[in-house]
């Protein structure tokens, strides 16, 4: 197998010969030339790739925009984001691609503790979205395979009864509601002893994991991909000791101060931003791209006996509100609320008062649970995230549920800044 470092060298030149967009952006920054960017322990040097640029290129050059380094007739398969401007941004993959992305998920999913001869049901939306190219890694590991998709509860549940799955892999808001819909009717799914939760945060947060596996009877592993770079890209062992990177060699992470752009030491402990580099995709090779996923990361030796990288996710900025200069991911409140369980279900919504990130204090949280918990909850809140909320109380079940990701912000309210 090659190195990240040689890999990471043909990648540039690769880049240098067949992305337009790179090219430009490399000479831009002052490299000439592949050897001008030289290997691995210079890639700090070099700028980042910001999913706008991504939408950018594609919108001035269609289909697949000048960062791509195929032609369309080279892709093996289309996929697309759901992209918040309506535009959807199609992520190209080759034949090579398609196997090692299938490769990651088997080893993310091994990872889970999935074994051969096991059922496993898959929510997941196998249409247009990144996600649908896990579903082969199952059979790679030699599971029974059994996806039923987003929104179809009832066919979820007749499936869990009837071919009884050892695992279920779900967003951790569907797995709280299919649960309690399964307590509420008093269905079997004592065969489910594996969760694999993913597409939003939760499944770290020790309060709602807690919540789950206590309800389920079940332990729960959580995954998490990126589309532009690969599904499946994480995933927790035995241990739940954060999620361990699954493409060593494959691509490179670097964790930077999401303020200054600045690289963090790989420490255990550390907090920053997720930031790619693919060391051997063919379609759209991507370079120092940003994540906007926030984590905590472990570099040390799992019990596991994996030296696999490990994170926990805190939160997006794509979700993160600003209250009087304070940064608040909204994951982060829920969690703090979490804690109350079981006074509260553990479902929060956020109505900020006006558009935008930013917002003056108090900020409306709304929070599920005993009326009589209302300042108790303000005052943890205040002391664990050092904004102000103005809580109010709502019965349980008042707020939306959700079969895919759950939102925690709902600006419906929020009149224009
Ligand atoms: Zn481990």
């Amino acid at each position: 197998m090659r190195s990240a470092d040689e890999g990471y060298r043909r990648q540039i030149a690769a880049l240098f010969q067949r992305s337009p967009f790179y090219r430009e952006k490399l000479r831009a920054a002052g490299f000439a030339d592949a050897g001008a960017v030289g290997g691995l322990e210079r890639i700090a040097g070099l700028p980042f790739t910001e999913k706008d640029e991504l939408r950018r290129s594609q919108a001035g050059h269609p289909p697949l925009g000048a960062h791509a380094a195929i032609e369309i007739s080279q892709a093996a398969r289309i996929y697309s984001t759901s992209g918040t401007s309506g535009t959807p941004l199609y992520i190209p993959l080759t034949r090579n691609d398609v196997e090692q992305w299938r490769e990651i998920g088997r080893c993310t999913y091994s990872r889970n503790g999935l074994k051969a001869g096991e059922r496993v049901i898959t929510t997941y939306g196998a249409g247009p979205f990144v996600a649908g190219a896990s579903l082969a890694a199952f059979e790679a590991i030699g599971c029974a395979h059994i996806p039923v998709g987003v929104g179809n509860t009832e066919r979820l549940l007749t499936a869990i009864e009837k071919l009884q799955p050892e695992a279920l892999a779900c967003t951790p808001s569907y797995a709280l509601h299919i649960i309690e819909t399964v307590l509420a009717r008093g269905i079997n799914v004592r065969s489910v002893r594996r969760i694999i939760v993913g597409g939003e945060p939760g499944g770290g947060e020790p309060g709602l994991r807690a919540k789950l596996e206590s309800m389920w009877g079940a332990k729960i592993y959580e995954i998490m991909g990126i589309g532009d770079i690969a599904a499946s890209l994480w995933g927790e062992c035995g241990y739940q000791a954060g999620m361990h990177f699954s493409a060593g060699g494959l691509i490179h992470v670097e964790l930077i101060d999401p303020d200054s752009g600045a690289p963090k030491a790989m420490e255990d402990g550390q907090t920053g931003e997720l930031v790619y580099t693919h060391l051997a995709r063919e379609a759209a090779p991507l370079l120092r791209f940003r994540s906007r996923d926030h984590v905590r990361i472990w570099a040390s030796r799992c019990p596991c006996g994996s030296d696999a990288l490990r994170v926990r996710c805190i939160g997006r900025t794509d979700d993160m509100l600003i209250v009087r200069g304070v940064n608040v991911f909204p994951s982060a409140v829920r969690e703090v609320v979490a804690r109350f369980q079981p006074r509260v279900t553990g479902a929060i919504l956020i109505r900020p008062r006006g558009k935008g990130v930013k917002q003056e204090p108090p900020l409306p949280v709304f929070v599920e649970g005993e009326a009589s918990l209302k300042e108790e909850i303000a005052r943890a809140i205040r002391g664990a995230l050092l904004f102000t909320p103005e809580v109010q109380m709502v019965a349980p079940q008042a707020l939306p549920r959700s079969d895919y990701k759950v939102k925690l912000v709902d600006y419906s309210a929020a009149t224009p800044a």
